[in-house]
């Protein structure tokens, strides 16, 4: 019996939540009073929960069908699922169905293959392009950029999309070999270096150009975590070249999560949450607190300490750095220091030409003041500072507690990566 529109929702909407790539902040696309939607601005979709949705998108595939077998994945063609497919015209109306109902800001679009992948890329930037060009939607649109389709599809996705992510799904070929031996990392890397090219030039033209930009929110990619042996190391390892070479936006990092009917090869059980958070945290580091992976990476095995977070995990290593001296120290010192972020270092920075700085000044600055206090000295704390420092229970005594750890952690990964 054929299916109608709502309980393919149902299959489409379900068989989606393996992918969480779909953050949307960044995007610059603005409405001039005409058509439907915005998507300017603060980002209109920061909330993720604890298995990697993404709440305010309509997130969806174009179909579960798929000529590939990656092992991992639900919707593999040699798994027994319930399959359906949506038409372009079908997707188009629920988008805009949904954003009148204030359901949704926008739109996360990703399919199986179907035919091939040209085909499958077309058929999705057939739906950006009829929100676009027919319903006048302004709203977010991110699409799913087909690995293995050729520059001309992606194109056209580029053309209407916000934002698209062509996923690199494991972070070494040895480990597609294994699990998705018909997919290659070197694949995945020339889909995204044809969208880089077309992101850089629609950069150099300008935002008034015409046509008008291409995927303005940029680029990223999905990396499985814990489904193969690879270590935090290797992943963030691969992160790190992939966001160099092609100047990606978000690397999401998605625990592997079992699903029904799995393979022999693929771990019964997901990994700790936490690991995820870890990641997204190491992430940051790198990328913005001017971190290396050997630094962060504490563990011998490869792997990031999962009780404590990687710039704690690397102060109780690295105990001889402090403590820093929040009236002298420079800011890259500053930022060294677990509990401090880039803008809790900018008020400091400052508060210091004013005054010397003593423990009641972090309390005004809302600064997480017991995480921080082992590792700084302030006008007044010098002796306690240095007597926590040594201190045998120190790692106890800033470890968060293990509820904390699960709840509050896990389900702010993607959103934050804060340290
Ligand atoms: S190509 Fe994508 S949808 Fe198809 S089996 Fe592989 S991961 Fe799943």
């Amino acid at each position: 019996m054929a299916m109608d529109t709502h309980q393919k929702l149902k299959v489409l909407a379900d068989a989606a939540k393996y992918d969480a790539s779909c953050a949307s902040s960044g995007a610059k696309r603005s409405n001039k009073g005409k058509g439907l939607g915005n998507a300017t601005g603060s980002g209109i979709c920061h909330s993720y929960t604890p298995d990697g949705r993404c709440v305010s998108l309509l997130k969806i595939l174009l179909t579960n069908r798929c000529i590939y077998d990656c092992r991992y994945c639900v919707n593999r063609v040699s798994n027994d699922v319930q399959r359906a497919a949506f038409t372009v015209e079908e997707v188009v109306r629920l988008t805009i169905e949904f954003y009148r109902r204030n359901y949704i800001e926008g739109l996360f679009l990703s399919s199986g293959v179907v035919g091939d992948s040209d085909r499958t890329m077309d058929l999705l930037a057939e739906v950006a392009r009829r929100l676009r060009e027919d319903e006048e939607f302004h709203g977010y649109i991110h699409l799913k950029g087909v690995v293995g389709a050729s520059d001309e599809a992606l194109a056209k996705a580029g053309r209407h999309a916000d934002r698209i992510s062509a996923n690199v799904e494991l972070p070494v070929q040895e480990d597609l070999n294994k699990l998705a031996p018909e997919k290659s990392i070197e694949e995945a890397e020339g889909a995204m270096g044809f969208l880089k090219s077309g992101i850089d030039r629609s950069k150099e033209r300008g935002r008034r150009a015409r046509p008008p930009r291409f995927a303005p929110a940029g680029q990223s990619t999905q990396m499985i975590v814990g489904a193969t042996a690879s270590t935090d190391s290797t992943i963030l390892g691969t992160a790190n070249r992939l966001y160099d070479t092609y100047r990606l936006r978000r690397v999401y990092y998605t625990a592997y999560s079992p699903i029904p009917n799995a393979h022999q090869d693929l771990p019964a059980e997901t990994p700790e949450l936490v690991r995820e958070h870890r990641l997204y945290q190491a992430d940051w580091l790198l990328r913005f607190y001017e971190f290396g992976i050997e630094e962060v990476v504490t563990r011998d095995d490869g792997n990031l300490d999962l009780e404590v977070d990687p710039k704690m995990a690397w102060a109780l290593a690295n105990r001889a750095f402090f403590p820093v001296d929040l009236n002298s120290a420079p800011r890259e010192a500053l930022l060294r220091v677990p509990g401090l972020g880039t803008r809790s270092v900018a008020k400091i920075l400052k508060a210091r030409t004013r005054r010397r700085l003593r423990e009641a000044d972090l309390r005004e600055l809302r600064a997480p003041v017991k995480r921080i206090m082992p590792f700084i000295v302030a006008a007044d704390s010098w002796s306690a500072a240095a007597k926590r420092l040594d201190a045998p229970g120190l790692r106890a005594e800033v470890k968060p507690p293990s509820q904390q750890l699960m709840l509050f952690e896990a389900s702010t990964s993607a959103a934050t990566g804060q340290v």
